[in-house]
């Protein structure tokens, strides 16, 4: 990986300059870290997919790209072993 900032959430892998919330981290989207924690604190990549496809789906992302974008999350430095 290269030095520069990062530029997608560590927990999804969203973009940041797709992310529409205000952001309270650096690392992380508006999404997965709000209050001051992470939405999702468990550390069960299966179940927070499960979160982050239904949210998608609620706001209006078809199931074609959730469903990939979901499965892209297993590469997110936060999930990686
Ligand atoms: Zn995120």
């Amino acid at each position: 990986m290269s030095e520069k900032k990062c530029t997608a959430c560590e927990s999804c892998l969203m973009p940041f300059d797709k992310d529409t919330g205000v952001r309270e981290s650096d690392k992380y989207c508006s999404l997965c870290f709000k209050n001051g924690k992470l939405a999702y604190e468990g550390t069960d990549l299966k179940e927070f997919q499960k979160v982050c496809y239904e949210s998608m789906r609620k706001n209006g992302i078809n199931p074609l790209k959730a469903r990939f974008f979901t499965w892209m999350i297993r590469f997110a430095p936060r999930w990686k072993k």
